[in-house]
Formats: structure tokens, sequence, C-alpha cells
């Protein structure tokens, strides 16, 4: 069968290390896909490419229109834009699909019965990057919500619920300070809810929200939300399943999709070959299913959950028993593929 063409950055800090462990998975699991290599993030930008990402790389995008992205760093001061937020806005990747699932009892969490999917918006918001500095001591940022970009993201949130045969979707802004732009989210939430009549809809401000998803996770389905505060709430959700390091993420627009681990670059611990490959694994797993080849994105999940089954964990979920590094835990995961947990 023909090979998919996907273009796949390493990206910066652990970024390496967990996509050369996760693309042997790949290879392992019979995954019919052609990487084209580009090269961003902090190389390049320290190169003197001031965005971040040549033009080769924004060629082979377009030729591929599937991206899969290693964590990538923007370098702090400088005035360096994020290449994150370039990605995103440039591609149209307007929805951040974001599934936080607990694999307990095998993965410790105080929240074994935790199975929410959050759904940020990824274009607007204060990641609209209108910031600007009035006086010596005065700076502002913009919050840019707008009627179409909410009912973009509002929708694929309930068809998503709908596809996924998932019966609630929640709401969070901070409409009661925010009146305007939260406002016109929330409103938009209410107005496109009443054409799925056959799902629950509720909605939260986001600081009591955020507090119900830390104390019972168990009672969300699908989470739907501006761009900050998603950033936020998929931490904390990733977090309380085991660790940051398990959960993948979709970035999806109407002509491009991309797709990555939630977690960042994590300067701390790069180089150690101690890195959690899991979440980019679960991003394979979803850009597997999304063009088409869910037959082995399923032998891939299954292999990954008899490893973890078999109480085989990096450093940051064993914390503190006994654990494998990022290529070894990646070995475990191919001995396993074929057999079903
Ligand atoms: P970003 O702003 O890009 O989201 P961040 O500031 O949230 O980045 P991360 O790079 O995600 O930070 O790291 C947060 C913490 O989680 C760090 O202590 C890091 O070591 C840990 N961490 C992140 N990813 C992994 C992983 N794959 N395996 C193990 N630990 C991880
Ligand atoms: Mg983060």
């Amino acid at each position: 069968m023909e090979k998919r063409k996907v273009t796949i950055a390493k990206g910066d800090g652990i970024g390496p290390e967990i996509m050369d462990a996760t693309l042997e998975i790949l290879e392992h699991a019979g995954a019919r896909i052609e990487p084209e290599f580009i090269d961003i993030g902090e190389k390049v930008y320290l190169a003197g490419q001031s965005s971040g990402i040549p033009d080769e790389a924004w060629e082979s995008l377009r030729r591929t229109r599937i991206f899969f992205k290693g964590p990538i760093t923007t370098p702090q001061g400088g005035g360096y834009k994020s290449l994150n937020v370039t990605i995103r806005k440039t591609l149209g990747l307007y929805a951040n699909v974001r599934p936080n699932v607990s694999y307990a009892p095998f993965v410790k969490t105080k929240h074994p019965d935790m199975d929410l999917v959050i759904i940020r918006e990824n274009e607007e918001d204060l990641y609209a990057g209108i910031e600007h500095q009035q006086t010596n001591e005065v700076v502002q940022c913009l919050k840019l919500i707008t009627r179409p970009g909410s009912e973009k993201i509002v929708r694929y949130a309930f068809e998503y619920a709908r596809k996924n045969n998932r019966k609630k979707v929640t709401c969070f802004t901070k409409d009661n300070i925010m009146k305007l732009t939260d406002g016109l989210f929330h409103k938009v939430f209410r107005e496109i809810a009443e054409e799925y009549p056959d799902i629950e809809t509720e909605h939260w401000i986001i600081d009591i929200g955020m507090a119900k998803i830390a104390d019972s996770p168990q009672d969300f389905d699908v989470i739907v939300m501006p761009n900050l505060y998603g950033d936020i709430a998929s931490d904390v959700a990733a977090q309380i399943t085991g660790s940051v390091g398990l959960a993948g993420s979709a970035n999806i627009g109407d002509n491009f999709a991309m797709f990555e681990a939630i977690h960042g670059s994590a300067p701390d611990i790069a180089g150690k070959g101690i890195a959690n490959p899991s979440g980019l694994l679960n991003g394979a797993i979803m850009m597997l299913v999304h063009i088409g080849q869910p037959d082995v994105a399923s032998r891939l999940h299954n292999a990954w959950l008899k490893t973890l089954e078999d109480g085989i964990f990096t450093g940051d979920i064993a914390k503190g028993n006994s654990s494998v590094g990022t290529s070894e835990f990646a070995k475990a995961v191919i001995s396993r593929l074929g057999q079903l947990p």
C-alpha cells in the first residue's frame, strides 16, 4: 500500500530523543508513512531566521499537509514570536484536541475513572500575539475573540462529541468578568448547543471548572474553551492522569493537521535519555487514525497499553520506583506489538 508523506520536525530539548523513539516504534508497527524531515525551532532562530521556520519547511508542509512535530523552544527574550503560535495560525489549525485518560490501576492516579477530551480554541484569545508597550511602565496584551472563530470551535466540539459517542459538552469561560469577549464565546456555545439536543450541555466559570477537573474529572466528557484556559486545563488534566508526559494532541484545520505531545521541550531533563515518549506516541496514534491507518493505530495503542500494564514506566510515572529510559521503553512497546493487552 502507498505510503503517506508526513512532514516531521524532531524539535528541541527532549524532542529528538522522544521523536527517535516514537519513529522506531512506528516503523515496527508498520505505519505506512514516508517522513520529510524539517528543521525548525531554536537552531533556526539562533541561525538568524527570525520566524524560526525556513522556507523549505513551509514548502514541505504545503506538500504533505500533515505535520508530526516534536516539542520546540522559542528562545526567551530577543522578541522572538512563538513558533507554535506561528504554525497554528499560518496553517489555520483552529481546533486543538487533547484527550486525557486514566490508565488505572496500572498508572498511579487519584482519578481512576477519568476519560475527558479538552477541545481548545487554537488561534485567538490572548494568543493572537497582539502585545504593546504603552509606556515604560505599562504593557498591554489584547484578548481577541471572534464570532466566526467561536462558532467554528464550538461546532467542532459538538461534532466531535457526536462522532465519538460522547454524551456531554461543557464550556468554560470567565464571562462574569470578561462580559464581551468570553461573553461572546459563551453566547455562541448556547446558540450552537440548541442544534444538538441529543447532547447534554453545561457551562462553568473557568476557576471553579478547573477546580472540578482537579477534584472530580470523571464528571466531564468533552470540554470546549478559549485558547489560554485550554492550555492550562490540559496540563492539569494530563498531570492528574499520572504525568504530563502521557497525553498527545491533534491540531486540526480545514487544510492541514498537526500532531504532537501536549508537553513542552522539558529542558530540565533533555539529553538524559529519561523522557517519556508516550505523549508523542499518542499524538502519532491520533495522526494514524486521521490519515486512514486505524489498523496500525490500534496495534500501536494495544502494545503501548500492554507495556503500562506490565509495569514498565519512565521516571515521570514510576515516581521513585524502578524505571526505564526512553529507548528501553520504546523497545518494550515494540516487543509487545501484536500481543493484545
Ligand atoms: P510549554 O510552555 O512548552 O508547555 P512547560 O513550561 O509547560 O512548556 P514542559 O516542557 O511541558 O514545560 O515541562 C514541564 C515539566 O514536565 C518539566 O519538569 C518536565 O521535565 C516535565 N515533562 C514534560 N514532558 C515530559 C516527558 N515527556 N517525560 C517526562 N517529563 C516530562
Ligand atoms: Mg505547558
